[in-house]
């Protein structure tokens, strides 16, 4: 069983990958379970960059593994943002609702043709303050014109992923850890997992 600490204080973002790893003999503590742990400022100019951040301090100070990650949304029509905003677009509060209503205004007059967006994941993995690996993935799709859905959270209720007709929020959490941006990082993540745990096994 590997322990690692989840860099994150987002309880539904922890309960994604919890459920996107489950099978794996790992088991995550959250920075909540570590008060003495000074916030990461998240001032990176790319997801890969914060998500680093995220894993290399925390991992200074502790003898566990520690795993970030850094994701948002990307906007065609925005010229990328809210991107590495996406938290924080409509302020430092951190409100989904608003964040949401920010972006429906920003899209407001933008036709259906030109609605292209992407979610995107970038995973750090850090030991003993140096970086291991960083994973990345993305999940493509459009905005919608108005919020739809109650699973999920951040900017779910209005993101409808390539392919379907529905909102991220209104796919559900079973849908959405097969396409997401997210459990597409994971994977890559889990055959990195697998080639350690095989070496453990040998070792045993
Ligand atoms: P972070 O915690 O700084 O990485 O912020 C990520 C932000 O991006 C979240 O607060 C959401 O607004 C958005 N985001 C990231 N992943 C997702 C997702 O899976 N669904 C919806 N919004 C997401």
């Amino acid at each position: 069983m590997i322990t690692f600490l989840l860099a994150t204080r987002n309880r539904k973002k922890a309960a994604e990958f919890k459920r996107l790893l489950k099978g794996f003999p790992v088991r995550f503590l959250t920075l909540d379970l570590f008060p003495e742990l000074p916030p990461v400022k998240e001032d990176g100019a790319s997801f890969k960059a914060n998500a680093i951040k995220k894993a290399v301090e925390p991992s200074r100070r502790t003898i566990l593994p520690v795993l970030a990650e850094d994701s948002g949304l990307e906007v065609k029509e925005l010229g990328g943002r809210p991107g590495v905003r996406s938290a924080r677009f409509a302020g430092a509060a951190q409100d989904d609702h608003a964040n949401v209503a920010k972006l429906l205004r920003s899209m407001k007059k933008v036709p259906n043709s030109r609605r292209q967006a992407r979610f995107v994941c970038c995973m750090a993995l850090a030991a003993g303050g140096r970086l291991i690996r960083t994973f990345q993935g993305t999940c493509s799709g459009s905005i919608a014109r108005q919020p739809a859905g109650r699973t999920g959270f951040g900017y779910d209720p209005v993101f409808i992923p390539w392919g379907h007709a529905k909102t991220m929020a209104q796919l559900g959490p079973r849908l959405k850890d097969r396409l997401s941006h997210r459990s597409r990082a994971a994977m890559k993540l889990k055959q990195i997992l697998e080639d350690v745990l095989e070496v453990e096994d040998l070792l045993v």
